[in-house]
């Protein structure tokens, strides 16, 4: 059943609020339905954004209510992030946390909030058994990452459009929602821009999901439907670093170091602030999941700080640092006729282009033999590889994937319905709350559990209110 949401033309509503006066006479008012008419008692959701979050919550709310108008009104293309996410290959969600508390840590912004019914209701493991009951073959990697088997995010994209089809829910793209007021009669009236803006329809609705993203026009329509926004700001990002033979070193990785942010607004010890696990030195500073863990915890305090503060990294986590200046001295006796850049402990498990590097930052030369290395100097590299500080002096732009800490405040829905308190039959679902999770598919996770359970409440209220006008 293709159906539509009513399209009130500025001109005949009478109840428009003035936000719907339109200021200028080039803007037509345009009085026809959105697809087709829709039937006197037949209710209507309207989902802003068809995004991750809004496709999937349309899908379960027409899922539960087939009767019920479900149109997705989107600016863009639908499903946009998911196409470029995961590098191409979209991370669905992630596979290692079976524990809903576990799983909860990996949201800087929501991980208080989330140890409650949230992922109950639809976890990774729902994610996972509903793409797959339709027809999405999906692997995880050895890191918990979860991907389509054919290492394309066009299954996903195709598995979500062919059930938005077969459910029968309307995609209206290249239109954004740009202002929003509730009628005396309690519905929703949108104010819609065909884009490129030419014209302007008025829409009802009698249930509405935001599921906008971090766009701003999504944060200033639930402002005008009395809710409050907590700034936006980037998370997850890479660090510039001011030190240009790092730079040098593009490319090399380790594969566990303990990174430790330090930033003069922060005086307590936020034990978050401290990550271990790889790091990978980029050509304008540091990256990898260690960096990106701490910019994604740190979002806020960076933010604050303009982004400037101190790293410090200890590159052999694993080794006390004890162990560590005792096995340079007796690499020093046993090999103290090699040169010292030539050769190095390899419990160290460091690439020999860091190691002339941590030479030459420690003034070193590595063409001296081991046996001529003084005691301090095999102090000093032994400090440095422990503690090694370097200054961030930026954020640096990561392109595989990076979020907006800030929205809607969980505190001002209900994380059972994603129901507003504010605004009733108000939903949200997906990056427009005040919600991140850290790289490995949890920011994916928040919008098809969010959207799940905001489709499926949604759903239940028009199904109740559809039994009782039989
Ligand atoms: C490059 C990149 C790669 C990523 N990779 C991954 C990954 O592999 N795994 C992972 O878990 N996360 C990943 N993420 C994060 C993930 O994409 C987001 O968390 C997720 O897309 C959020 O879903 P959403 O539906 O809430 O918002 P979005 O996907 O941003 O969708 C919101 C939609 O709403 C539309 N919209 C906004 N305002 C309006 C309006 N007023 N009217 C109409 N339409 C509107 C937008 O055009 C958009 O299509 C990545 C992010 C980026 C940028």
């Amino acid at each position: 059943m293709a159906v539509a949401a009513a399209v009130i033309p500025k001109c005949c509503s009478s109840s428009s609020s003035s936000r719907f006066v339109l200021t200028t006479t080039l803007k037509k008012c345009f009085v026809h339905a959105i697809s087709q008419p829709i039937k006197s008692k037949e209710e209507v959701l309207v989902v802003v954004g068809g995004g991750a979050a809004g496709v999937y919550g349309a899908i379960h709310a027409k899922t539960v209510a087939p009767h019920l108008g479900v149109v997705i009104i989107e600016q863009g293309k639908p499903l946009t992030k998911v196409k470029v996410s995961g590098g191409g290959r979209c991370n669905v969600t992630n596979g290692h946390c079976a524990d809903n508390m576990i799983l909860a840590e990996n949201y800087p912004r929501g991980h208080k909030e989330f140890r409650g019914p949230f992922f109950n209701t639809h976890g990774p493991v729902d994610t996972v058994s509903w793409f797959v009951s339709h027809g999405v073959e999906l692997k995880i990697e050895d890191d918990g990452r979860v991907f389509p088997v054919s290492n394309s995010s066009s299954s996903i994209i195709d598995c979500l459009m062919s059930e938005v089809k077969q459910r029968g829910v309307s995609v209206q793209t290249r239109k954004a929602v740009t202002a929003v007021s509730v009628a005396n009669s309690g519905k929703f009236l949108l104010e819609v821009e065909q884009l490129p803006a030419r014209h302007v329809e008025h829409v009802e609705a009698d249930y509405l999901l935001i599921a906008s993203g971090s766009s701003r026009q999504g944060y200033a329509l639930a402002s005008q439907l009395g809710h409050s926004i907590v700034d936006p700001m980037p998370s997850l990002f890479t660090f510039k670093i001011d030190d240009l033979s790092l730079r040098e070193l593009s490319g090399v990785t380790f594969p566990r170091v303990k990174v430790r942010l330090k930033l003069d607004s922060v005086q307590k010890n936020i034990p978050q602030l401290t990550q271990v696990g790889p790091m990978l030195v980029t050509h304008w500073g540091l990256s990898g999941p260690a960096i990106l863990r701490l910019s994604a915890w740190g979002a806020r305090y960076l933010f604050s700080s303009g982004y400037k503060g101190k790293l410090i990294v200890d590159f052999i986590p694993d080794l006390h640092v004890g162990s560590l200046k005792s096995m340079l001295v007796q690499h020093k006796n046993q090999f103290a006729k090699q040169k010292v850049v030539n050769s190095y402990p390899p419990e160290f498990g460091i690439t020999k282009r860091f190691w002339s590097y941590v030479l030459d930052r420690k003034g070193v030369n590595g063409d001296i033999l081991w046996a001529s290395i003084s005691n301090n100097s095999l102090i000093s590299i032994g400090s440095m590889l422990k503690d090694c500080t370097f200054e961030v002096i930026g954020k640096g732009q990561f392109k595989d994937e990076f979020v907006t800490a800030g929205g809607v405040p969980l505190s001002e829905i209900s994380l059972n319905t994603m129901e507003s308190k504010i605004c009733s039959r108000l939903f949200f679902a997906g990056e427009i709350l005040n919600v991140d999770g850290v790289t490995g598919g949890f920011n994916f996770q928040n919008a098809w559990s969010g959207g799940f359970i905001a489709g499926t409440t949604i759903g239940g209220l028009a199904l109740s209110r559809f039994k009782a006008m039989l």
